[in-house]
Order: C-alpha cells, then sequence, then structure tokens
C-alpha cells in the first residue's frame, strides 16, 4: 500500500489570504456600494517595461524560424542571461562568477527547493514573522525548526544567539513581511557565527532593488567570508514586475565544500547543479531574453523608474503613520509598511475595523507567525491615487 507523507499532515492549513478574501467578498456582497481599497496584495501591479517587451517580442520572433529556433537550453540558464546577472552584481561592487548563478522560474521554488541539498536532521533557524515559504518546505521534509523572534526591540532583525545552534538559517532582507532591512555590521555577525558553527545561511535578497540607502547591503556578498556559508536567492519579481512572467535566480558560491560522513568532499554548487539538471528543465528561452534586458544599465534604469512609483507609496504610508503616531518599520528600502495595530488592537480585529470602517484591506500580521500577531503589514503595490485615498480613510480612524 502507497503510504503518503505524513510530514504534510504536520503543515499548518495556509488560510490566511483564503481568510482575507472571504471577509472581503463577505463584505463586498453585504455593501455593494462601498469602494474597498487592497492594499494587502504581495504582487506588482506596474506593467512590463518597454525594454522587455522589446526583448520579449525579438525572442518570439526567433522562435519562429528555423535558422533561430531554441529547444532545450541550459537548465543553468543561458550564458548571455548568466553573464548579464554577474556583470549587474560586478556593477555593485560584487564579484560572482557566471557558474556560480542557477537561473530558475523564481525565488519561491528556489528557496524551497534547496531543501533537497541538506540532511533531514539539521536544525533549521527561522526568523518570526517570516515568509511562509521557509517553514513549510522544511515541515515537508520532517526537519526541526527553532524560531528568533522579530520584535519592536530588535527592529524585527533577529541577530545570532551563541547559545542556539542551527544548522541552516534563513534571513530575508529587505524583509517580507516587516520591511526590516540588516545593516552591513549586523550580516557581518551572521555571516561570522555561520561560519563557525559551521551552518549554511540561506539568504533571501527578492527586494534588493528597493534599497534606497546606499551603505545598506544589497546582496550578502558584499559582506566578507559570505561565500564560504551563504547561497542567495533573487527573483526579476519584484525587481522588473515579473510575477507572472516568472524569472529568478540563485547563487551557490563554489566555496561551499563540506566533508561528508565518508569523508569525500561534496561541492553544494555541484550538488545544486546536479539537481538542476536532473529534475529542472530551464527557464523559457523568450523570458530569458526577456530577464536579460533588465540586467543591462537601461533596463535597470527603466526599472527603477517602475520601483520609484511604488517607492512614493510607501512613504506617503509611513509620513500617515508618522502623523498618527503609528510605530513600524519598513517603508524606505522596501514595499512594505509593518506596524503596531492602533488601539491595541489583535491583528484580525484591526483587520476587521479597516475593512468595515474604511473599507482598506491589509494583511493581519498573525499571518506570519505570532510576533506578528498585534501587527499589521500594508504594501505599496497599488497605484499612488489609491494609496492617497486610502491614507485619507486611515487618518479618519483616529478621529
Ligand atoms: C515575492 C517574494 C519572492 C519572489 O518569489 P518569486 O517566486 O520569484 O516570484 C521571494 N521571497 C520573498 C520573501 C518574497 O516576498
Amino acid at each position: 500500500m502507497v503510504r503518503f507523507n505524513e510530514n504534510y499532515l504536520n503543515i499548518k492549513q495556509s488560510y490566511l489570504f483564503s481568510e482575507i478574501a472571504k471577509r472581503v467578498n463577505d463584505f463586498c456582497e453585504a455593501n455593494p456600494d462601498k469602494k474597498v481599497i487592497r492594499l494587502g496584495i504581495g504582487d506588482v501591479t506596474q506593467p512590463l517595461g518597454g525594454l522587455v517587451i522589446e526583448a520579449l517580442h525579438s525572442a518570439v520572433d526567433e522562435m519562429s524560424k528555423a535558422e533561430t529556433f531554441r529547444g532545450y537550453g541550459p537548465e543553468q540558464g543561458y550564458d548571455f542571461l548568466r553573464e548579464g546577472i554577474r556583470d549587474y552584481y560586478k556593477r555593485n561592487g560584487v564579484e560572482i562568477d557566471a557558474d556560480e548563478i542557477f537561473v530558475s522560474d523564481g525565488a519561491k521554488s528556489d528557496t524551497g527547493n534547496i531543501t533537497d541539498m541538506f540532511s533531514v536532521d539539521n536544525t533549521v533557524l527561522v526568523p518570526d514573522p517570516v515568509y511562509p515559504v521557509y517553514v513549510d518546505t522544511n515541515i515537508m521534509n520532517g526537519r526541526n525548526i527553532i524560531y528568533m523572534d522579530g520584535t519592536a526591540e530588535n527592529g524585527f532583525l533577529p541577530m545570532p544567539d551563541n547559545n542556539v545552534r542551527a544548522d541552516i538559517i534563513y534571513l530575508c532582507s529587505p524583509n517580507n513581511p516587516t520591511g526590516a532591512v540588516y545593516t552591513k555590521a549586523q550580516l557581518k555577525e551572521w555571516v561570522g557565527y555561520a561560519n563557525k558553527n559551521d551552518s549554511i545561511i540561506l539568504f533571501d535578497s527578492a527586494y534588493e532593488c528597493f534599497v534606497s540607502e546606499p551603505e545598506l547591503p544589497r546582496s550578502i556578498y558584499s559582506i566578507e567570508g559570505a561565500k564560504n556559508c551563504c547561497v542567495e536567492f533573487c527573483s526579476l519579481s519584484k525587481t522588473a514586475g515579473f510575477t507572472g512572467t516568472r524569472c529568478g535566480y540563485t547563487i551557490v558560491p563554489k566555496a561551499i565544500v563540506k566533508k561528508a560522513s565518508d569523508g569525500s568532499e561534496m561541492s553544494l554548487n555541484h550538488m545544486w547543479n546536479r539537481r538542476q539538471t536532473t529534475k529542472f528543465n530551464g527557464v523559457p528561452y523568450i523570458v530569458q531574453r526577456g530577464a536579460a534586458a533588465v540586467f543591462t544599465e537601461a533596463g535597470m534604469a527603466e526599472a527603477k523608474a517602475m520601483i520609484d512609483n511604488y517607492r512614493r507609496n510607501a512613504e506617503l504610508i509611513s509620513r500617515t503613520m508618522d502623523e498618527m503616531g503609528v510605530r513600524y518599520t519598513g517603508g524606505v528600502n522596501s514595499p512594505y509598511i509593518w506596524f503596531e495595530c492602533p488601539f491595541g488592537m489583535y491583528s484580525w480585529d484591526f483587520f476587521d475595523k479597516m475593512l468595515n470602517e474604511i473599507q482598506v484591506v491589509g494583511t493581519p500580521g498573525a499571518g506570519f507567525g505570532k510576533n506578528g500577531d498585534n501587527y499589521f503589514r500594508l504594501t505599496s503595490f497599488n497605484n499612488y491615487e489609491n494609496t492617497k485615498e486610502a491614507m485619507e480613510r486611515f487618518r479618519s480612524l483616529f478621529s
């Protein structure tokens, strides 16, 4: 008799977004004349840039002629894209080799798939609040998870505790959901901890392009020693509006080599290469051409102009929080604003209050872990007019 992977019994039902949708739908049915503004979405809304569209179109044309048609491509990504990403990092002061970059269909799948590389008896350390993918994928494998608290006291940036031994550490900076960003000094402590304990840091930099303060790190590899202990995940989803187009990449340094129990050497780069060539057949050529356009200097300028729209919204939300005396993190260097629920409320109660009284939808912090119980996440991904109206309504909550 087939036996299913019973670790799936241990995954908490993810009811966050379905519960939000249900409450919003019920409200709209009961109040069809009310305009609901959604600031809960973690998805971009601006269309792809002109240079990306041009590159996609010309790649489609190439597929129409026998001489330029492409079939299976390299599983790791075409050289033109791997080299484009390498050069982009180099312009930002970080040297990585093209064969350390693995192109994929996005950071979500890679942050989950990387768990294939590690023994089930490894202990995993994740922050709370957290992007749920890190937790659920490790539960699916049956790994033990320990949590580190992100709180107002540590600015939602937990630091290593030398009394806690962890083999695999997930860090996300700029953070989803809190918008908090680690400084170089803080990441240096993490890299030091990982190198000392022979641990691995899985660093999610999906929001690196939102960093506007030049002294803040955008890649873990801007920290000395990181190439010995860190894997970095990034994606064009938030950088260039690729949430529906799908392209990301993972950097696995060749310097990460560990001794196996039989004494042989295992290279994480070789293992990931083997995993990808076995279980993945690459990102569509057309999409990779679109992605390569993003990594040119002109493409990055175009992406930056797109992100500036979201930045403006984030600034507007932050300013409103400042005026109302609400404590928050994020808003700069991030599309997210994570704030303490006013009136001492729990996040689901505050969700209902916002929906019923001002028709603004956000995301209750409780959905990201116990430390989110009294917090709320707003995003800057709606348009300026709606964000402005939502903030005017938000002010009215306090009068
Ligand atoms: C949006 C997001 C990603 C990107 O996921 P894709 O699969 O590339 O769209 C990765 N990590 C976090 C924390 C995110 O919020």
